[in-house]
């Protein structure tokens, strides 16, 4: 495993392609993954992204936005009500963005260390059945 296959396959799931082939579409809605790659057939249904991708965007928006805005003068000065006016829905937009982007990161992530539901980490496919 090099570092560069395991960047290159997150950086495929931003994009929502497949991390295996990097061509087919990686979901089909909003957040559900198109189990079989329409492009080369891999498996993408088989990686548990589970709560992964949704603690990481808590993580990045409340890290690199909402933090931020505490230094901002108007949270300050503005009403409270402004402020969750403006602000809630601002922050509902960021992590929404993000989302769809931090679960094809995450995917990625697994198919480049193959982390498969129901194996352990350095189990072999061989030894599953
Ligand atoms: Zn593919």
């Amino acid at each position: 495993m090099s570092l560069s296959r395991v960047f290159g396959a997150m950086k495929r799931g931003i994009a929502f392609r497949c991390p295996h082939c990097g061509q087919g579409n990686l979901f089909r809605k909003y957040l559900k993954v198109q189990e079989t790659c329409p492009v080369c057939g891999h498996d993408n249904g088989q990686y548990p992204a589970d709560d992964g991708p949704a603690y990481f965007t808590i993580l990045i928006v409340g890290h690199l936005f909402v933090a931020p805005l505490f230094l901002a003068p108007f949270i300050l000065r503005w009403p409270l009500v402004w402020v969750a006016a403006v602000l809630v829905p601002a922050v509902m937009l960021v992590a929404l963005f993000l989302l769809p982007r931090v679960k094809g990161a995450v995917i990625g992530l697994m198919w480049a260390l193959r982390e498969v539901e129901g194996r352990a980490p350095g189990q072999e496919e061989s030894e599953l059945f």
